[in-house]
């Protein structure tokens, strides 16, 4: 995140351009927002070397926020990637691959006994049916997935819906296609009229996203950053308006086995007349404790692959060959494995939840993924970026400031989110930090 940069001929689009706060704020900690978050910025000599598609984003404010841990050396709980690690077998079965020389560039769309598990998880998991010939293509993790499958479906002027706060490549990935981002706000609290979940969405704001023009849905479930994991009668109302509009859902399920109190994540191309109206993207990264292998996959009917192959070989030909041998192993995991990875992050998730709410944070509970969302307004501080300042430098422990999630950064400014991937013994220094901040 760089806040130094000029106004951009883009201002207000994804990537989060932060540079309208830091002279509106003066924090109330010694270190300045300023100075935890700001790199060096390169001087801005060469206007006609920028492309109008760079000009328009900025830097991960997640992943910045990771430098910004190792810079403080504080306990990171923001970018959402485990320190705990791999289970073991994953762990040798990649190694043996390397030693039985699976060391040369894969098919491109993904090794046949990969594509295989994975056309074997899915049917054992829910049911579903796919080809390994036609329908998987294995990419550079989840994210390689959603780029793929976005240029592959998208024009410029083609219109994306995707619900606000929103994990924050979407945005960056809506402007490669040239394409518009519409946002349907998940709000907070129980609309009005009755009982009902945190972080939902009004279906006529969803309807109202939708035009002639719409392409595509993006659909995260278990969400980062809210925690929801969408219904079953929310799905229905998602799949309708595909339907109607004649659009796709793309849907972003990495957290799929990270539920909790018996919450139940659902496919949306379960539904009646979805399963050829879906782009099903999963990866390895979070189910197996291996962010770092950047291994995913996407799944749809033969003519959306066919073009989601084309340009997946050519952003990047393949994924790393020995970790989809691993991937094998791990796709491969009993049923018992999946119940405990749900088990102990609900346990973590109970911890932290006491750990926030003690240290005066108001909580959104997570049903599933791995991250609390927060609101921060009990503390008093103008926005986010001002009090993660404060936190790094008081407390020593760094979370994702919320405004990164939302297109227009006010809309955030009291949020921020944090990540329970951690050993216990982490989250437990993180609560004894956190303390500090109240008093
Ligand atoms: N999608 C969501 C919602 C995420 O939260 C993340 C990582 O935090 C990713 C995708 C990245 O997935 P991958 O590591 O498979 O590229």
């Amino acid at each position: 995140m760089n806040l130094r940069r000029p106004a951009r001929r883009y201002p207000s689009r994804m990537g989060i351009s932060h540079e309208a706060l830091p002279s509106r704020i003066s924090p109330p900690s010694r270190i300045s927002k300023e100075a935890l978050f700001n790199l060096p910025a390169p001087p801005e000599t060469r206007p006609r070397f920028r492309s109008h598609r760079a000009a328009a984003m900025t830097e991960s404010v997640i992943r910045e926020m990771s430098r910004v841990a190792h810079r403080y050396k504080a306990i990171n709980l923001a970018q959402g990637f485990p320190d705990f690690e791999a289970p073991e077998e994953i762990k040798a079965a990649a190694c043996e691959a390397i030693n039985r020389n699976i060391n040369q560039y894969p098919i491109t769309w993904g090794a046949k006994p990969f594509r295989d598990a994975i056309a074997a998880k899915y049917k054992r998991h829910y049911d579903l049916d796919f080809d390994p010939e036609r329908e998987v293509t294995v990419c550079c993790g989840a994210t390689e997935c959603m780029i793929a499958t976005m240029m592959a479906i998208l024009d410029p002027g083609d219109e994306v819906v995707a619900f606000e706060p929103f994990y924050e490549n979407y945005g960056p990935d809506s402007i490669f296609c040239g394409a518009k981002l519409n946002l349907v706000k998940l709000h907070s609290r129980t609309l009005p009229g009755g009982e009902g979940p945190e972080w939902t969405f009004d279906p006529d704001e969803l309807r109202q996203a939708f035009s002639p023009r719409t392409k595509a849905i993006i659909l995260n479930t278990p969400n980062n950053p809210t925690g929801r994991v969408f219904t079953r009668r929310e799905l229905e109302s998602i799949a309708a308006l595909c339907q109607e509009f004649d659009a796709l859902a793309i849907t972003d399920e990495i957290y799929e086995h990270i539920i909790f109190d018996g919450a139940v994540h659902i496919p949306i191309m379960t539904l009646p007349g979805m399963r050829d109206r879906t782009v099903l993207i999963s990866s390895l990264s979070k189910t197996y404790t291996v962010t770092g292998w950047r291994v995913g996959w996407a799944l749809a009917s033969p003519d959306l692959t066919d073009s989601i192959r084309k340009i997946h070989d050519f952003l990047t030909v393949a994924a790393a060959a020995p970790l989809q041998a691993g991937g094998v192993t791990a796709l491969s995991m009993p049923a018992e494995f999946y119940a405990g990875i749900a088990r102990e992050y609900q346990k973590k998730r109970d911890l932290m939840l006491g750990a926030l709410t003690g240290a005066g944070f108001r909580c959104y509970r997570p049903e599933g993924a791995y991250y609390i969302m927060t609101d921060i307004s009990g503390f008093g501080f103008p926005d986010d970026l001002t009090f993660t300042a404060h936190m790094a430098e008081r407390a020593g422990v760094v979370g994702v400031p919320g405004s990164c999630f939302f297109k227009d950064p006010a809309s955030g400014a009291q949020n921020v989110r944090f990540c329970f991937c951690k050993k216990y013994e982490t989250l437990e220094a993180a609560r004894d930090r956190l303390r500090k901040l109240s008093v």
